[in-house]
């Protein structure tokens, strides 16, 4: 539920944003000025293996400053409590535009896979892999423009013009590149030029390749002896198809570079604009997304089925050398006043001084924000208005959970977590909130573990169960004042 916290002097914790291995990602929303920032929270603690990890992604994500890349606000620590400030990307996951075993209209998906290599190429330019691309770390902010999330993996290949080597096994196993499993030294770029690869075929094909890029998996075997009559090859356009199989080249020294990425013939069609199902901030309801599994590191087997998710392996890579001491860039030039420009369509904007949120630690009591609720939504695909009260749709959901064979838990009122194993058999962890929007009820999904794709697919199924219920009014999306239902 939107339960609204007082945070420091100005600040209200609106709303959880997100999970992640090592905490939760909030809202919070300047109740003068309706800035907004996302507040990555950490809580060492319960987490005490995770000071390092956020230690190095602080350190990575502050030299960044670039369009497709979440900005980086600054961090705080309160105790043992650890404060990351981001860019807030209203426009939710990547994953929640794809349409499972469908994926997108090809406008879209180039013009997020160009973001994409935007990204990844600005990076490479500061000497820094992210190695852990996929649809679940790409943002999208209010014009549904993509932005790089979570460097809780990154590290720094190239300093003062030497790149080093990096040898740890890092990433979540379908989009990682073969040569990062292959237990040898391997080249940094090649690495997130693969992965970019794998989410292109999930943009377009709403589905992934293979669980693994090993000899032990058909799927691979599949691709690699041309068979590109079988899904999901026979999805795609032949010129996508054509990047796709110098991207998806198995010996990384031969894999297409960014620069000759950007000069193939599909990356520099003109699509027609028209076609596009996101054309610039309002999304239509859709289903759909795809995603990933968890993260691995090296030492830990690279079997899906054998990585603990929770466990410290599947996601650190601590023994990386240490980072060298890149030069820092100040808070104000990391700074850019990404609400600004936007226009009048959103509600939030981006924080001017986000530095004040970092040295206030006076903490307030009453929670100020004139948002509606609707406006503090993330906008997202994964929930619908049902026409039954409170206790009718929980004592529904549980139904349709057990009829689903699901294993469930009310965590909080109104809140339904449920755990399951995907089809690949790893967790998949999900939660449907139930929020009041004045006279309305929302019933909002949300992914907590696991893959994206496979997470749109039990929704649309428990969205099938529940049609009865559910209103035929689409779940609108905040942030574009004509759209506001409330
Ligand atoms: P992981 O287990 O994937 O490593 P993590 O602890 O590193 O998780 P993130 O992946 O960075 O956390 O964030 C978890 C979720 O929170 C994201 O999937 C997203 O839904 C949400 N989130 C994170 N950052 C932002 C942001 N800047 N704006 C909006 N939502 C965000």
């Amino acid at each position: 539920m939107t339960s609204v916290t007082a945070f420091v002097e100005g600040w209200d914790f609106v709303q959880t944003l997100g999970e992640g291995a090592y905490g939760e990602v909030k809202l919070a929303v300047n109740n003068e000025t309706q800035e907004a920032v996302a507040v990555k929270i950490i809580n060492l603690e319960r987490m005490p293996q995770a000071e390092e990890n956020v230690r190095k992604e602080v350190c990575v994500h502050k030299m960044l400053n670039h369009e497709s890349i979440i900005k980086f606000y600054g961090f705080r620590k309160d105790d043992s409590i650890q404060y990351i400030f981001l860019e807030y990307a209203s426009g939710g996951e990547l994953f929640d535009r794809i349409e499972p075993d469908v994926g997108m209209p090809e406008v879209d998906a180039s013009r997020y896979f160009k973001q994409l290599i935007s990204g990844v190429e600005y990076l490479h330019s500061r000497g820094v892999t992210h190695r852990d691309l996929k649809p679940e770390n790409l943002l999208l902010d209010d014009f549904d423009n993509l932005k790089i999330s979570d460097f809780g993996l990154s590290t720094v290949f190239r300093y003062q013009g030497r790149e080093r080597l990096l040898e740890k096994c890092c990433g979540t196993v379908p989009y990682v590149a073969p040569e990062v499993i292959s237990r040898k030294p391997y080249h940094a770029e090649p690495a997130d030029i693969w992965s970019c690869g794998i989410i292109l075929v999930a943009l377009l094909a709403g589905e992934l390749p293979w669980d693994e890029p090993t000899y032990g998996c058909q799927e691979y075997c599949n691709w690699k002896d041309c068979k590109i009559t079988l899904s999901p090859w026979n999805k795609i356009d032949t010129l996508a198809l054509s990047l796709l199989r110098k991207v998806l080249v198995e010996n990384a020294s031969k894999r297409r570079t960014i620069e000759q990425i950007k000069k193939h013939q599909w990356y520099n069609k003109n699509f027609n604009k028209n076609k596009g199902r996101y054309p610039s901030s309002s999304p239509t309801d859709s289903p759909c997304g795809t995603g990933p599994f968890k993260r691995m590191c090296s030492g830990a087997s690279m079997s899906p089925t054998s990585l603990e998710p929770d466990s410290d392996m599947s996601r650190i890579c601590s023994s990386q050398p240490e980072l060298p001491p890149v030069p820092l860039k100040s808070q104000s030039e990391n700074l850019t006043s990404g609400g600004e420009d936007l226009g009048p369509v959103i509600s939030f904007s981006q924080p001017l001084h986000p530095d004040h949120m970092l040295l206030s630690s006076q903490f307030q009591g009453t929670p100020g924000s004139s948002q509606t609720p609707m406006q503090k939504l993330v906008r997202r695909m994964t929930r619908f208005f049902v026409k039954t009260d409170k206790n009718d749709t929980l004592t529904e959901m549980d139904r349709i959970c057990e009829s689903l064979g699901y294993a469930y838990r009310r965590s909080s009122p109104g809140v339904t977590t449920v755990t399951l194993k995907d089809k690949r058999g790893m967790p998949l962890v999900f939660k449907a909130c139930l929020m009041e929007m004045g006279e309305n009820l929302l019933l909002d999904f949300r992914l907590s573990k696991g893959d994206g794709l496979e997470f749109k697919r039990q929704f649309m199924k428990v969205k099938n169960q529940m049609k009865k219920i559910s209103s035929k009014v689409p779940p609108l999306f905040p942030l574009v004042p004509s759209q506001q239902p409330l």
